[in-house]
């Protein structure tokens, strides 16, 4: 077997321990002879499996009754029409949009009613996360939405926004379960699986009982209907079993681990490693400095796309892989969510060492 350090943005790498007990389960699931992928949803295998992982979920997360919790499909971007179809009652939302996914998700808001924006970073390609502290929320706003970790440009926003009373709605796909959140902070949070939690396809919803009503726009599907998904427990129609099955896991890994605390504490450990090497590289510079950082996804850049693309793929070459930065930021971008060990990040630093002696005798273009 030869796992690579996998570095990509999603879908990203799994906790090997996760997989192997996957592994060990698929032609027979505790004794009964078929995997996952093969039973029923109604029966009484799977109901233990979808029931463990919400449990599992609710005591990570500390979820309080008074929230829902679901699995649903369609990935974190279904969420951007979810949203709006379920809880735009006024047919105004304020929007921060702090990079591409917060502004996608402006955007088809912009279909149901007026998105307003309340703040942006696209002036400085979303290095930063704008000033909150003079927000004008919109009196009639049915909500206020961030997207708290921006995948794309590595930046998190290290407070949340007043939202004078709104609710907050929270795209915390690649930060989901990274250190600990106050869900009685938020409205409504989900997260695409693919990035912290399991397989793409999946996303988990945790929305306020208040907010779950079935006073929904007109035409908004059956399926696109929170309190159907609430009524049913996720099982309106037959969920992405599979998916549940391997976010479940991931849940009682990361509770083994010690929960969300002792998660926290060792994802800013390993993003330290990286952030100092950068901060003190005569060769490579982070793209985002200060507060806003992200520990999930730390982009960085040495100035000279030359290099940048042989950096990509001489890392490659040494089993440190997908760390090619996204089209719109250019050079390089290691995510290093919950499964990446800190090995892995520091065999990363090791190579950009490595490099930068062979490479960096002076710094290219800054
Ligand atoms: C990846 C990502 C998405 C999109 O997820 P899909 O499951 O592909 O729809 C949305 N928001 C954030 C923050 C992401 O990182």
């Amino acid at each position: 077997m030869n796992r690579i350090y996998n570095f990509s943005a999603g879908p990203a790498q799994l906790p090997l321990e996760v997989l192997q007990e996957a592994q060990r389960e698929m032609l027979d699931y505790r004794g009964t002879g078929m995997s996952v992928m093969e039973m029923s949803h109604r029966g009484k295998e799977f109901g233990g499996i979808i029931a463990a992982a919400e449990e599992d979920l609710r005591a990570l997360a500390r979820i309080p009754d008074g929230y829902k919790v679901l699995f649903l499909q369609g990935g974190a971007s279904l969420q951007f029409a979810m949203v709006p179809m379920n809880l735009m009652k006024n047919r105004v939302a304020d929007y921060i949009v702090t990079g591409q996914w917060a502004k996608k998700a402006a955007k088809e808001a912009a279909i149901y009613g007026e998105a307003h924006i309340l703040a942006s970073s696209e002036d400085r390609t979303f290095s930063y996360i704008p000033d909150l502290s003079a927000l004008s929320v919109s009196p009639d706003a049915d909500y206020v939405y961030i997207c708290e970790n921006n995948t794309i440009y590595g930046t998190k926003y290290g407070e949340l926004p007043d939202t004078k009373g709104k609710p907050l709605v929270s795209d915390m796909s690649s930060c989901f379960l990274s250190e600990p959140f106050d869900v009685t902070k938020y409205g409504l949070i989900f997260a695409g699986a693919q990035k912290n939690i399991g397989p793409a396809g999946t996303v988990v919803v945790i929305v306020r009982e208040d907010l779950v009503t079935e006073d929904v726009l007109p035409g908004t599907p059956t399926m696109l209907r929170y309190a159907v998904h609430a009524k049913e427990r996720s099982m309106y129609n037959t969920p992405p079993c599979y998916g549940i099955y391997i976010c479940g896991k991931v849940f009682r890994w990361l509770l083994k681990r010690g929960g969300l605390r002792e998660v926290g504490r060792a994802n800013a450990e390993k993003a330290k490693v990286l952030y100092d090497f950068l901060d003190s590289s005569r060769l490579f510079r982070p793209t985002v400095t200060g507060k806003d950082r992200s520990l999930m996804n730390v982009p960085f850049v040495t100035g000279s796309a030359e290099l940048d693309g042989l950096f990509v793929a001489e890392a490659a070459k040494e089993g440190l892989v997908n760390l090619k930065g996204h089209r719109t930021v250019g050079g390089m971008r290691a995510s290093i969510y919950n499964a990446m060990p800190k090995e892995g990040v520091e065999a990363l630093v090791r190579f950009m060492e490595k490099f930068e002696r062979e490479h960096g005798g002076e710094r290219h273009g800054v």
